[in-house]
């Protein structure tokens, strides 16, 4: 891996200072004892890639906002550098350790786009799923932030959660566009295998009733003037996330952090999340050499999940083969259910489509 980057770098901090019964990512309990030595491993990571002029940053984890001051400041300063002028600079927050403080460091070191966990707008629900933040502190810190100059702003919310009824989820969703941010991700409760929810044996909801709020969603955020460009993401216009459009249009990027994953120089390549192995600098856990229907699965994977989908040329020119003589049966039944259309330029899938997306990926993958 010796080529210069110049694209994209993905930093995972993996601390929290809780850890909520849901989550799966790799995370840690903030402790001093573990930080300080976890940036400096991280630093010399940093330092073995040829990273500069990149498009765009991405701080995420984990909490990156529950580093002390001091230690969030000499991250920045590291990576600050390594931005090009008009570069997308994105850092994950939580609502509770979101001070002034750190918005203030954010933006002299050029971070110039926040994502802010909230999660729910309903404080019981908060309680229940492990976040300590109030939906009153998210409305504070989300004006602080606009107060301090931050003009693009994403909220993370989820939904189906134990006992929600769809008036809850209404009015979440009434309450995180009257934020007033420029984007919304919004996922469904996902209970893996691991968790306390897993354990507890919490379930997901149904289909049939993810489905109907998932419709509900959708509709009030497309009055509100919100695309979905993404199946899971909301923006308003120009204001999709540049860095996660590398991952959806498949492009390289380096991940650097514990348990973070990379794509470069046509290898797929995840991170150790062995704490100890990651301070003794043994950074890569496995890598994987892309072979050209590995590449075509990643392609198809990443791009269906995008409104827009993909272009048929571009499709003709990375695999040498067109997509429409290819996969004619599958894409002529998937035309006449509704669920995907193809234009002389481009296929996409319909809102019903990404409903089913992985059960048409499948259909994709068996005729590779
Ligand atoms: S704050 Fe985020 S990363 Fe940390 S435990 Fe909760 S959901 Fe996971």
């Amino acid at each position: 891996m010796t080529n210069s980057i110049n694209k994209s770098l993905y930093i995972h901090i993996p601390f929290c200072e809780h850890l909520c019964p849901y989550c799966d990512f790799t995370k840690l309990f903030y402790l001093p004892k573990f930080s300080k030595p976890y940036l400096e491993s991280l630093f010399k990571e940093i330092d073995s890639y040829k990273l500069s002029d990149l498009e765009t940053i991405y701080i995420g984890g984990g909490t990156p906002t529950s580093l002390s001051d001091e230690e969030f400041e000499s991250l920045l300063k590291k990576v600050s550098p390594l931005l090009k002028i008009g570069g997308e600079f994105t850092c994950e927050a939580n609502v509770e350790n979101l001070t002034k403080e750190k918005l203030s460091l954010m933006a002299s070191y050029s971070v110039n786009r926040l994502s802010i966990g909230i999660q729910s707008t309903h404080d019981e629900r908060l309680a229940e799923i492990g976040r300590f933040h109030s939906f009153k502190k998210a409305q504070e810190v989300i004006q602080l932030a606009c107060e301090i100059g931050f003009k693009n702003i994403n909220v993370d919310l989820m939904y189906g959660f134990p006992n929600q009824n769809i008036d809850e989820v209404i009015s979440d969703v009434k309450n995180i566009i009257a934020l007033n941010t420029e984007h919304v991700s919004i996922y469904s409760l996902i209970v893996s295998p691991g968790t306390l929810f897993f354990n507890k044996n919490i379930k997901e909801q149904n289909s049939d009733e993810s489905r109907r709020f998932y419709d509900t969603i959708l509709s009030l955020m497309r009055e509100a003037g919100f695309e979905r460009y993404e199946i899971s993401n909301f923006s308003k216009p120009g204001y999709e996330s540049r860095h996660n459009l590398v991952y959806w249009h498949n492009q390289e990027y380096c991940g650097v952090g514990l348990g973070a994953s990379g794509y470069l120089n046509n290898v797929r390549y995840t991170n150790t999340k062995s704490l100890k192995k990651y301070l003794q600098g043994q950074y890569i856990d496995e890598k994987e050499e892309l072979t050209p229907q590995l590449l075509e699965e990643d392609y198809l994977l990443t791009h269906l999940r995008l409104k827009d989908g993909f272009s048929l040329d571009e499709y003709r020119e990375l695999f040498h083969v067109k997509f429409d003589e290819k996969y004619s049966k599958l894409i002529s039944s998937l035309n006449k259910n509704k669920y995907a259309i193809i234009t002389p330029k481009s296929f996409y899938l319909t809102d019903d489509g990404l409903m089913i997306m992985d059960a048409i990926l499948l259909d994709f993958y068996k005729l590779l």
